[in-house]
């Protein structure tokens, strides 16, 4: 019997780095993927291999159909099989809309729409007996109650649309489908630090950031046995944002 296998992509850092540890703790082998960052996602496959799990960095931009379909690909030749397919890659473009250029329009499309339908066509090509698609959208997803965000807020409210859709077409093949809703998470893209980050956890109800960890604990319980009747949902993680 092998492990059953996990893809992350955008796997290097953030919230993808821990859902690749807690998906390799729940005890799946993994391919993360990422874009630049090669040290980072070395040393987050290492972790992995230090739990007694398999893992394969692939450097893939996910903002390109070949990146989306090299993952895929890879995984295939490693591991033989495909369980579930976690689509977190994405970039948080901010401004209004007509200080945004048409390059820039297109760039966070391809990403953060266009990458995680192909990888899904991709994907399910391999899922025989079953699967989990998992996709990290955001509270933005559901409002965009804020200046400056209504392309990505756009880009997250589309995995809605695509994820009830996927969730009737696959259904019958024993594939579930989510979306996970963070609200404000400490990374990279958005540290919990300085004047704006007091502003937008004012909004939360619990006063604060959430953690990677947050997110991560959703996506093992989706990917988890437990949540085989759970699919087509939007499931916020956002600890009660009311803006
Ligand atoms: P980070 O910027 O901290 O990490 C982004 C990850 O995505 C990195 O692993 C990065 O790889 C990878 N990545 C970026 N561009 C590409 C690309 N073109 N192709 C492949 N991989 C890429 O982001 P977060 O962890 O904060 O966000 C992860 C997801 O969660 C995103 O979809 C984001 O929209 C969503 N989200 C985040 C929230 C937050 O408050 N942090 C709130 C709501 C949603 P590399 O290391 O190589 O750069």
């Amino acid at each position: 019997m092998t492990n059953p296998v996990a893809i992350v992509t955008g796997g290097s850092r953030g919230i993808g780095a821990a859902i690749v540890e807690q998906l390799a703790k729940d005890g799946f082998d993994i391919v993360l993927s990422y874009a630049r960052n090669a040290q980072a996602a070395e040393e987050t496959a290492d972790k992995v291999r230090a739990l007694g799990r398999k893992a394969l960095a692939v450097k893939a931009d996910g903002s390109s159909v070949a990146g989306n379909k090299a993952v895929i690909a890879e995984t295939v030749k490693e591991f033989g099989r495909l369980d579930t397919l976690v689509c977190n890659a994405g970039i948080y473009p901010y401004g209004p809309i007509d200080e945004m250029s048409v390059e820039q329009i297109e760039q966070v499309l391809n990403l953060n729409v266009r990458g995680v339908m192909v990888e899904t066509a991709e994907a399910v090509k391999h899922m025989k007996k079953g699967g989990r698609l998992i996709f990290i959208g955001s509270a933005f997803g559901a409002r965009a109650p804020f200046p400056g965000i209504s392309l990505y807020a756009a880009t997250k409210a589309a995995l809605r649309g695509f994820t009830q859709g996927v969730a009737r077409d696959l259904g019958p093949k024993g594939i579930t489908v989510n979306v996970v809703e963070p609200g404000p998470i400490d990374t990279d893209l958005n540290p919990a630090t300085g004047e704006g980050a007091k502003v937008i956890s004012s909004f939360v109800a619990t006063g604060a950031y959430g953690t990677v960890d947050d997110i991560a604990n959703m996506v093992s319980f989706l990917a988890s046995p437990k949540a085989g009747y759970i699919t087509g949902a939007a499931l916020p993680v956002d600890g009660g944002l009311e803006a």
